[in-house]
């Protein structure tokens, strides 16, 4: 390569790091799988290793991880650092010889597996958790020390009144990541890549109820003592123990090891065990055990000198892409799923994969009875990488979207952010989608009501919609396959009890696009019946903490809908019209007195008192001495006048939605 293409390929490199960077760390939703990454990163490490004279300070080899505004900003007390990586044996020697060499001794090593979550540093002042912030840029960080408070495995208290720093892995387990995914893939909302942007994801909400709700752990992996005694601990192993013995959780399968060979072992064993973990590791980190000598060989830039991960390859098979299989979910998106020849990958058998939507199968232009690249991801969803026989590709036809629902044949329709869907009243596989989940376990719970059921409830048109299962009586059910008296029965009581079900669940049964379990508790948390929710405008919605524009349009959106407004009187006839009581959204108007003038634009003055109220603010008539916020919106009269004179602060609506979404401390 001449010095000038090597430059413009170091350019192109940077720039597809740093997009990289912000979309997984700061988005939490990367576009390049971790192997194609890490890939790209080596190649401009070693180009600017190659041409010295290239490499600038902003590289992104030169720097750590990335830091979003979304929390208030902490500046570390003890910088945080990444890690080098080795792919292989033969890396990791020539890493342990070099430092050997300055020792002129062999040195003992701490095998850790590298946890694939989130890092965080922890503050311990006499034994009491203070604050917890994320790695961010290594220099400064977000503070989470909120929602860290919530997961369990971190002490609020420790055995011993100690005053330290410990940096730890926040992790999801891998059974609940599937599950959020899962969750998530049926509410139509954001699906992580990854258990690491799920915990990352999870960690960084601005409503730590959300994140108490999550499964979320820790490993601590070290620990920088600050009192006197625990100076002396010579060795991390040694720092490890003591950090266990006052109440961190440490990864059971640390070991100490004598030289790299001992390493060596360790990799290939975990590399083979991994699978069975139920958390995701994607390699194993080798500490040199000595403190003094750790603290001699010192950092680079980007990381520790005297520490390497060695990441574990990738689970990757090829195998025959068969057919691509179109499932209309309950919102009516149809999502394409890689029909495979059965195939062995990371211990268990492939037959289906993900391909997210159309223009994901655009972008890999894959063509059924292509030979194709899975992989795992993260090591727990096989997903499409890409097409390897290209002579083959050739002469296949390219796939086509459909244009059709392939389960009802109506007109599909598209839109941004969507893609293809389905919106024809009547497509049966729409209707049983959403009948299924009005009666999933997240949804209205009804134990019987599963997919053979409903399908055949369906196919005898007893049922043409969720309504439709509250007028079903034990002779309807008794003519089902199997259904005897008994099960009728059971079916029926079932359903029947599901009445009583909470606004949160019945919320989650709409199917609203972007409205799942989550979102629906907050509007239950805000909303004291369906028909205040009904009422509310965009704005209204907007204003709620965590929910977006794109998810207050929807929710808008489907309360215009006359059928959907039909069946929510149906329901109520039905006599399921729970209500709840709204709790405080939070205090950050306490003790704060407003009064609202003239003509709001966006919502009523009865909706801007609940918002305040539920933010723990009052309102009042009059302009006094108390006011502290006159809102005031279009042809203000008097009291505006009266505010101007007393020098109380008006607001504009805007002003106050934003003060509202920001949780803004006034
Ligand atoms: P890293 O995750 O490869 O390694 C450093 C981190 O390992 C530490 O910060 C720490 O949090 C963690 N760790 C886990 N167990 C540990 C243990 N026992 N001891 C010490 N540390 C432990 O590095 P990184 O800087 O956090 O992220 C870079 C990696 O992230 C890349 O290699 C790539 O895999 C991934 N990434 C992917 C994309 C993408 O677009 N797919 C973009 C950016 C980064």
């Amino acid at each position: 390569m001449s010095e000038m293409s090597v430059e413009k390929r170091i350019e192109f490199l940077k720039d597809e790091i740093n997009k990289s960077n912000y979309k997984y760390y700061v988005e939490e939703n990367p576009y390049l799988s971790d192997f194609e990454y890490d890939k790209m990163f080596a190649e401009l490490k070693e180009l600017e290793e190659k041409y010295p004279l290239l490499k600038t300070s902003d590289s992104p080899t030169q720097r750590v991880g990335s830091v979003s505004e979304k929390f208030f900003s902490h500046k570390h007390k003890y910088r945080l650092y990444s890690l080098d990586n080795t792919y292989n044996e033969e890396e990791l020697r020539v890493w342990y010889e070099k430092i050997c060499k300055e020792y002129e001794q062999e040195l003992e090593l701490v095998c850790e597996l590298k946890i694939d979550g989130l890092a965080i540093a922890l503050t311990y002042e006499e034994g009491l958790f203070t604050l917890g912030v994320t790695r961010g840029d290594g220099v400064t960080g977000e503070n989470i020390t909120q929602n860290l408070k919530t997961v369990k495995a971190i002490p609020l208290k420790l055995f011993e009144p100690k005053t330290l720093e410990v940096r730890g892995e926040i992790y999801m387990p891998k059974p609940s990541f599937e599950k959020l995914n899962e969750e998530a893939l049926q509410a139509g909302e954001k699906v992580f890549a990854n258990p690491r942007n799920a915990a990352s994801g999870s960690l960084r909400q601005l409503d730590s109820t959300i994140t108490a709700k999550r499964d979320l752990s820790m490993f601590t992996y070290t620990g920088i003592f600050e009192d006197e005694d625990d100076k002396q601990i010579k060795t991390h192993y040694d720092g490890m123990m003591k950090l266990k013995a006052l109440g961190f959780k440490i990864n059971p399968n640390i070991k100490l090891v004598k030289n790299i060979q001992g390493a060596i072992d360790y990799c290939k064993e975990w590399d083979k065990k991994r699978a069975d973990l139920d958390y995701a590791t994607d390699g194993v980190v080798i500490k040199v055990n000595n403190i003094a000598i750790q603290k001699d060989l010192g950092y680079t830039a980007r990381a520790p000198k005297w520490a390497t991960a060695f990441k574990f390859p990738p689970e990757e098979v090829t195998t025959k892409l068969i057919d691509i299989e179109l499932n209309t979910g309950k919102t009516g998106v149809i999502t394409p799923v890689a029909i495979l020849e059965p195939v062995q990958l990371a211990g268990s058998t492939v037959s289906r994969a993900s391909l997210h939507n159309f223009d994901e199968i655009a972008r890999l232009d894959i063509r059924i009875g292509d030979t194709v690249l899975i992989k795992k991801a993260a090591e727990i969803i096989p997903k499409v990488i890409k097409y390897m026989d290209s002579k083959v590709h050739k002469s296949l036809p390219k796939y086509a979207a459909p244009t059709h629902c392939p389960a009802c044949g109506a007109l599909l329709k598209e839109r941004d952010g969507v893609g293809l869907y389905c919106d024809n009243p009547k497509c049966s596989q729409l209707m049983c989608a959403k009948i299924e989940y009005w009666a999933s376990k997240e949804a209205m719970d009804i134990d019987f009501v599963g997919p053979s059921i409903i399908q055949q409830l369906y196919d005898k048109k007893f049922i043409s919609s969720p309504v439709d299962l509250y007028r079903l009586t034990t002779e309807d059910l008794m003519q089902l396959e199997l259904v005897q008296e008994k099960s009728a029965t059971n079916i029926y009581n079932a359903i029947q009890n599901s009445k009583v079900r909470p606004l949160n669940k019945l919320i989650t049964a709409l199917g609203i696009r972007y409205v799942g379990k989550e979102t629906a508790d907050i509007l239950a948390g805000e909303f004291s019946s369906l028909d205040e929710l009904k009422q509310a405008t965009v704005e209204r919605l907007y204003a709620i903490d965590g929910i977006g524009n794109i998810m207050a349009e929807s929710i808008y959106e489907y309360f215009q809908d006359k059928n959907h407004l039909r069946m929510l009187d149906e329901l109520k006839s039905l006599g399921i019209n729970p209500t709840s009581k709204p709790k405080p959204k939070s205090d950050i108007l306490a003790g704060k007195i407003f009064v609202l003038t003239g003509t709001l634009q966006n919502m009523t003055r009865d909706e801007a008192s609940a918002i305040i109220k539920s933010h723990g603010g009052k309102t009042s008539s009059s302009v006094s001495k108390k006011t502290n916020y006159v809102l005031a919106g279009e042809n203000a009269g008097s009291k505006l006048d009266k505010a101007n004179e007393l020098g109380v602060i008006i607001l504009t609506e805007n002003d106050f939605l934003e003060m509202i979404k920001d949780n803004k401390d006034l």
